[in-house]
């Protein structure tokens, strides 16, 4: 008889905020701004000595997702520099939250949550004009939190795909009933990347595979299904070790995943906590218990 393959998927969900300011400057946060360049200031361009002050309301957005999901709030909380260098991040890095995120653990639809913490979205790069790239900051410093899922493992491809992609509908749901995202995946608004790995062994995981550029619930579901099968495939045929740990993109028009690049650890970033913002104390900021 053939094998039996386990399909685990962990999720890592974006959602940008929606609140009147940016996370760390006053510019407003328009999503919908077709005009290039104008939500934008010394903060979110990193001129020199230009300071960041946290949005209050971006920090109760996440709060508020973390009590629905059942999770446990953080008393203490920081936001931690995220270091690389790429043109869509003016400061080179992202302030992002690394050892102290603002949510741990919590539970949805069937996915147990490892955390939620709150970052700051890059610019938007455009490719498509010419023999040149050209760059959006509007979209730089708009709050964006960040939910990770604990791995969870399935009988089979099908069930991992649906199971998953339900999981980010009821986030969805979630987000628009607290009123705290548009959450809307064709624009960008909520950003879906799965990781998949295959398995003979439900007490062993298998490597990963993390998928980019997903935006529809559609595609996540394809993506998912196609990604394990392929691992599948090659696992049948004894072609195992060729899976390796990488991020793979989404190709909508051929419908099959590509190789982009192995994913770097973590160490690679040399995050730290940012000197510029605060400590936070968030039971006695908001009040809670
Ligand atoms: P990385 O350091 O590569 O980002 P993490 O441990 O932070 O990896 O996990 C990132 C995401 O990948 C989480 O959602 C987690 O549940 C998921 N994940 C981790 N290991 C596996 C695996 N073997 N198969 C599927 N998903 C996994
Ligand atoms: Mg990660
Ligand atoms: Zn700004």
């Amino acid at each position: 008889m053939a094998n039996k393959y386990y399909v685990t998927i962990g999720l890592e969900i974006h959602a940008e905020l929606k609140t009147q300011t940016k996370m760390f400057c006053s510019c407003k946060n328009n999503p919908d701004e077709d005009k290039p360049n104008v939500n934008i200031c010394p903060v979110c361009m990193a001129h020199p000595g230009a300071l960041p002050v946290p949005n209050k309301q971006a920090i109760e957005n996440v709060i508020k997702v973390g009590l629905a999901i059942n999770g446990n709030i953080a008393d203490f909380s920081e936001f931690d520099r995220k270091n690389y260098f790429y043109p869509d991040i003016p400061k080179g890095y992202q302030i992002s939250q690394y050892k102290y995120p603002i949510v741990s653990g919590g539970h949805l639809a069937d996915f147990d949550v490892t955390r939620i913490h709150l970052e700051e979205d890059t610019a938007n790069n455009k490719h498509d004009r010419g023999d040149f790239s050209l760059i959006d900051f509007n979209r730089a410093g708009v709050p964006l939190m960040e939910l990770v899922t604990e791995p969870h493992t399935f009988e089979n491809a099908d069930i991992a795909a649906k199971t998953a992609t339900n999981f980010a509908k009821e986030l969805q749901l979630v987000l628009w009933y607290l009123g705290v995202s548009e959450a809307n995946m064709e624009k960008g608004e909520m950003r879906l990347e799965p990781n998949v790995s295959v398995t003979t062994d439900p007490k062993k995981l298998g490597t990963k595979v993390e998928i980019k550029n997903i935006n529809s619930f559609r595609s996540a579901e394809r993506a998912i299904k196609y990604e394990a099968e392929r691992m599948i495939e090659l696992m049948e045929s004894g072609k195992g070790a060729d899976i390796v740990q990488e991020t793979r993109g989404w190709d909508e028009n051929k419908q099959s995943t590509f190789s982009q690049r192995k994913k770097e650890g973590s160490a690679d970033y040399r995050y730290f906590p940012d000197p510029d913002l605060p400590k936070m104390k968030l039971y006695e900021a908001f009040n809670l218990e």
